[in-house]
């Protein structure tokens, strides 16, 4: 199972079993036995809770929120700041209701606060149970009704910060406290211009677009002064972007956040909080590199740093140390959920079954069939440019009718059934690059029950690579490689990209499949982002949803389940009325039966057959 890397990656929340299942460890209870997914995935079927499925664990998640808060907690005690840290876990990272609530729950020991970026985000973050000192930090552009509510959640003991994005939005902040004749309590947003590296170097630097430069700050500073509110500004924010994989981007961009800070305090400005927005990044290929799916830093680090950074910073200048903010939501949320599915069939590109030329094939057949004579460890090269040649001229007399179909297919089976040679000689002797990429192209085929742009959208966009590795037979050599295919009917819709114990791969070792057996897959550490930016590309809608909490006997709760999309639901948000359908289509069986092309008693068959799809999962069931 070493090929996977998962000790790498998994860390202390993934394991391989004695039985080779993967197991989910309890990182908050690590003398606890794992528990087997694939017999939670059996539990789950029983129960109806089909693949494929979202499958969130709520003790991962309580973790990664302490751990954050407990690591801030810690650097503040070692370097002797002299105030304390707050979280605010941004909405947008994960909005679902289920991992909301359960970040306020586990949060609220340390007042683990929300970042709203919308109106729709404030909405939600007001109907949480927020500890009564959490912070309620409200960022993104935002009209009247948004700042109206935002001041007015204050009278309900809601500590609700609105955060300034440019001058213009503090004209519409003056205009709505003059209208309530309440006041509200006021951020900043700074752009710095310091660029981080990785997949997020736009949200950096001075062409970033959010926050605002020296001389807008400057003009919201006057015009708070001039409106009699410059008490009302206690809140310095910054965004450097998501998932920094160098701790010393963190480093450098707190120093330059420090001197905002240290500037707009000298000009008057009571700040009392300085927020580093998020950028807490996840290590996906467990490498500790600075790479875009790593980071070369761990949690502490990351607070240790910024901790000084501040720290530093203003005891020089002789300013009260603010309290901490981050915005951190990918380490906080993306390691607590999986996708998991099965694999539907595959398409395998080798044979393992001789077949020999018929005696009327052209000459190139048994051409191909002799490369069989040579074929030895020294001359793996030679054999692939032969055969190569073989099929290709085949492939071209078929193309144009010199040779017919059976004919064909039997020089296909001769050329996979070398292949097939060659793969299990490779291993034997180290191949050279030529012939690796030559093998490359001949991995199978895995065909599987998910939707990429549904599911992984950042695999699709931004070649997000997540761990992704068979749940079962881990103590079993695989036999084969393979890329993942979804089932959209979209050519982009695939995997080629793993995290294997030697780098990046374009092939996942997998087994031979048993039809007799599901053979399921997981993508992990997909809890970040991935749920509502996925889209309905082809009507595949969501997956079902499990949340679940591990046990101290190796067993586990079921918490809650949420059953996937049905296709009726995915037709309303493409503007079908579900109903109109099936009226549609029980007219034309109508019709038909009215033109005695169909008997009466065929009608309850198609309607039956029509309604079962219409009310059921999108996914291959
Ligand atoms: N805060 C703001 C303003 C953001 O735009 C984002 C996302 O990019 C975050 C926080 C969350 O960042 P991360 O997921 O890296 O913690």
């Amino acid at each position: 199972n070493s090929v996977y890397a998962i000790e790498r990656w998994g860390k202390d929340l993934v394991g391989v079993l004695p039985n080779g299942d993967l197991g989910l460890r309890n990182p908050l209870k690590p003398d606890a036995p794992m528990v087997s997914l694939p017999v939670i995935l059996q539990d789950l079927e029983e129960r109806g809770v089909h693949a494929p499925l979202l499958l969130r664990v709520s003790s991962f998640l309580e973790s990664s929120i302490r751990a954050l808060n407990e690591s801030f907690a810690s650097a503040i005690k070692r370097a002797g700041y002299k105030n304390e840290y707050r979280a605010v876990f941004p909405v947008k990272v994960n909005q679902q209701a289920q991992v909301i609530s359960r970040i306020v729950e586990f949060g609220k020991p340390y007042s683990h606060g929300l970042e709203a970026g919308s109106k729709p985000e404030l909405v939600i973050a007001l109907a949480q149970p927020l500890a009564h000192d959490a912070l309620i930090v409200c960022n993104g552009v935002k009209d009247a009704e948004f700042i109206r509510l935002a001041i007015l959640s204050r009278k309900l003991g809601f500590n609700t910060v609105i955060v300034l994005e440019s001058p213009k939005e503090l004209q519409t902040v003056l205009a709505v406290v003059k209208e309530l004749g309440e006041e509200p309590q006021l951020g900043v947003r700074v752009k710095l211009s310091n660029r981080i590296s990785g997949n997020w170097a736009e949200s950096s630097g001075d062409r970033s677009t959010f926050g605002m430069h020296t001389d807008q700050l400057v003009d919201v500073i006057d015009s708070l002064k001039e409106a009699g509110l410059i008490h009302c500004l206690k809140f310095q924010h910054s965004h450097l972007g998501s998932q920094i994989p160098d701790v010393n981007d963190v480093r450098r961009a707190t120093g330059e956040a420090c001197r905002y800070f240290v500037e707009l305090t000298r000009e008057g400005a009571p700040l009392t909080h300085l927020d580093l927005g998020g950028g807490l990044g996840v290590d996906y290929t467990g490498e500790k590199s600075t790479n875009e799916n790593s980071i070369n830093y761990s949690v502490d680090e990351y607070c240790t740093n910024i901790v000084e950074t501040v720290s530093y910073a203003l005891d020089e200048a002789k300013i009260p140390h603010p309290i901490l903010v981050t915005e951190s939501g990918r380490a906080v949320v993306a390691t607590s959920s999986m996708l998991i599915f099965n694999v539907l069939e595959a398409t395998l590109y080798d044979s393992h079954n001789p077949t020999v030329p018929a005696a009327e094939d052209h000459h190139f057949v048994s051409d191909l069939a002799a490369v069989s004579g040579y074929l030895e460890p020294q001359r793996l090269q030679e054999c692939i440019n032969d055969s190569s040649f073989y099929r290709n001229e085949l492939r071209a007399l078929f193309r144009r009718g010199y040779i017919d179909l059976r004919q064909m297919a039997r020089a296909e089976r001769i050329y996979l059934h070398l292949m097939s040679k060659i793969k299990s000689l490779a291993p034997e002797v180290g191949t050279a690059p030529d012939v690796d990429a030559h093998l490359e192209q001949l991995a199978d085929i895995y065909h599987c029950n998910f939707s990429l742009f549904q599911s992984l959208p950042d695999v699709w966009a931004i070649d997000q690579v997540h761990p992704l590795v068979p749940l079962q037979m881990l103590n079993v050599a695989p036999d084969r490689r393979a890329v993942l295919s979804d089932i959209t009917c979209d050519s982009d819709g695939k995997i080629d990209k793993f995290i294997l114990a030697d780098g990046i791969s374009p092939s996942l070792p997998v087994h031979t499949l048993d039809e007799s057996k599901p053979y399921y897959i997981g993508v992990f550490y997909v809890g970040a982002y991935q749920e509502t930016l996925g889209d309905l590309h082809n009507l595949f809608g969501d997956t079902n949803v499990a949340t679940i909490d591990l046990r101290d006997d190796g067993s586990f709760d079921l918490l809650h389940e949420q059953e996937g999309d049905t296709i009726a639901e995915v037709l309303s948000y493409v503007e079908y009325d579900p109903r109109d359908c099936v009226d549609a289509f029980r007219a034309r069986i109508d019709n038909e039966i009215s033109h005695k092309r169909l008997n009466p008693k065929d009608r309850k068959t198609l309607l039956a057959a029509y309604r079962d799809s219409i009310n059921g999962y999108t996914y291959y069931e």
